[in-house]
């Protein structure tokens, strides 16, 4: 079930909450303490479905600043009033909280908050949570690492083998994917915004997002879950890609974001769910220690972009490389070009490697010098300090450093004198045309756009995670509404 949190914060603003959810949603949670002066009678006859009433104090994270008597007569007269359920903290008096669970007006949903790094043990705060006879516990804590939604997967476990109702929730961005996967893991339910910007808590996601982009509630145990890792990821497209492509394939699987500081605790924690992810800076060299097999080309190129699991087994490859290569193929042939990589980071090094694979004469220039040098010397390739590239004669110029990317869309990494005529390639994807590009249609060059590259390793991920090849037309379409 999908659970909506109605904030508010004006009566009209949560009609209007109820009313543009209603499609997304099982059931409506009325934060109460949120929505200002609310007569709970007009509240709870805004929907037919069922309702959850919560009146959340402020050290659990809520707005509710009256006496605790006043809270617990505001939450018995939902019960009367036809709430379905009330949100009773873990903290209430035992006593309130076992006068509730007596109560027949209502069922009692026993909330935990746990805010700050510090997590408490999932066995015995289950335990005391299961004590109190509510009937359904949830479980919210705050993490900054995807690592730790481990503790709402083994909550969820022991309510499973317990057949207890539970939600456990891994708050905040790095915890999004506890609320997508709810039902993968046997949560009861999942908590979701109406809205975007109309949040209960941190790093909630609407309702129609769980529903129309994750399919949230269609997933069972045996969905696959892929992800992308790395920190950070806000930038990612991948979920609006991938989803959307499991979805027109009819392919029982669902692709989240996984915000990872620690690799070490994710690889041993996390992964095991997963049968695969893409992999995104920092960590494309880092993975390959806890791979149990790397292709050539990634060992080759130091740098792996996806894994996949092939009978228990972790493999790595990289897609970047051959994705870079056959976008600039389909204007021309790399055979026997020359081509100049500007830049010496992960993108650099995959392109580079990628040419001189197929045929073509590389150069490498990058702005630190001593990097550059590096790479050319790892890979067998000449380097060109930047003073003296205008003295040389590239056919193919390929931009692998960030510069262009957004926000600082009117810089170029490279003088317009050097473009001209040639076929110019940016790694850069945002904006699709970047400064170096126009520069390069200016003097009369042609051009690719990183955008290519990225929809081409897409397709290739996408066939090593679903074994079929991605119909491009269909993913460039997705992608242009995104
Ligand atoms: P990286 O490993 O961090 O390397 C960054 C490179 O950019 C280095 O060569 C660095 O030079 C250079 N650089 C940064 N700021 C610069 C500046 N102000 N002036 C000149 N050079 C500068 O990054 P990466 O993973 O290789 O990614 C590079 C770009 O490729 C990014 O924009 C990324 O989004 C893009 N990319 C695109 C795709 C795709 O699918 N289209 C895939 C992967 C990457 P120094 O050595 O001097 O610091």
């Amino acid at each position: 079930m999908i659970i909506v949190s109605v904030t508010g914060p004006t009566m009209s603003g949560a009609f209007e909450q109820v009313r543009t959810s209603d499609p997304f949603t099982d059931l409506f949670e009325f934060r109460l303490d949120m929505i200002a002066g609310a007569p709970l009678s007009l509240l709870l006859s805004s929907t037919r479905k069922p309702v959850i009433a919560t009146c959340r104090k402020k050290d659990e994270g809520g707005m509710f600043a009256g006496t605790e008597s006043e809270r617990v007569e505001i939450l018995k007269a939902a019960a009367i009033l036809g709430a379905e359920y009330v949100d009773l903290e873990h903290s209430t008096d035992k006593r309130i909280i076992a006068e509730f669970v007596r109560n027949e007006n209502a069922k009692v949903i026993l909330s935990h908050h746990s805010f700050g790094s510090k997590i408490p043990r999932v066995p015995s705060l289950y335990a005391r949570m299961r004590s109190t006879g509510a009937d359904v516990l949830k479980f919210a804590y705050e993490v900054s690492d995807s690592a730790d939604i481990r503790h709402a997967v083994e909550f969820l476990e022991i309510a499973k083998r317990d057949r207890q109702k539970a939600v456990a929730i891994a708050m905040g961005g790095a915890g999004e994917s506890s609320r997508i996967l709810y039902k993968k893991f046997g949560g009861w339910a999942t908590y979701a915004a109406a809205e975007v910007g109309k949040e209960a808590a941190p790093g909630q996601i609407s309702a129609r997002q769980l529903r129309v982009l994750y399919n949230s509630e269609r997933l069972t145990r045996r969905t696959k879950v892929f992800g992308v890792i790395g920190n950070p990821i806000g930038q990612s497209k991948g979920v609006y890609l991938h989803n959307p492509l499991f979805h027109r394939g009819d392919i029982d699987a669902v692709y989240c974001r996984f915000p990872v500081h620690n690799l070490a605790a994710f690889m041993k924690h996390v992964a095991p769910l997963l049968t695969g992810f893409s992999v995104t800076i920092p960590h494309k060299q880092a993975v390959m220690r806890y791979l149990d097999r790397v292709d050539e080309t990634a060992r080759a190129i130091g740098a792996v972009n996806t894994v996949v699991r092939k009978r228990g087994y972790l493999y790595g490859t990289n897609t970047d490389a051959a994705g870079a290569l056959d976008a600039i193929e389909k204007v021309m042939r790399v055979n026997r070009k020359t081509l100049l990589v500007f830049g010496a980071g992960g993108a650099a090094r995959a392109i580079a490697f990628e040419a001189k694979r197929r045929g073509a004469i590389v150069h490498i220039s990058n702005r630190t010098a001593k990097r550059g040098m590096q790479l050319a010397r790892e890979l067998g390739l000449s380097f060109v300090d930047r003073k003296h590239l205008s003295g040389q004669r590239f056919e193919i110029v390929v931009n692998a450093t960030s510069v262009g990317m957004t926000p600082d869309v009117n810089r170029s990494p490279l003088p317009k004198a050097l473009l001209k005529k040639k076929l110019v390639f940016d790694a850069v994807y945002n904006p699709p045309m970047t400064k170096l590009l126009t520069d390069a249609k200016s003097a009369g060059g042609r051009v690719v756009s990183g955008t290519e590259m990225y929809i081409n390793q897409a397709a290739l991920q996408s066939e090593l995670y679903t074994g079929k090849k991605p119909d491009v037309t269909i993913m460039k379409k997705i992608l242009s509404q995104v």
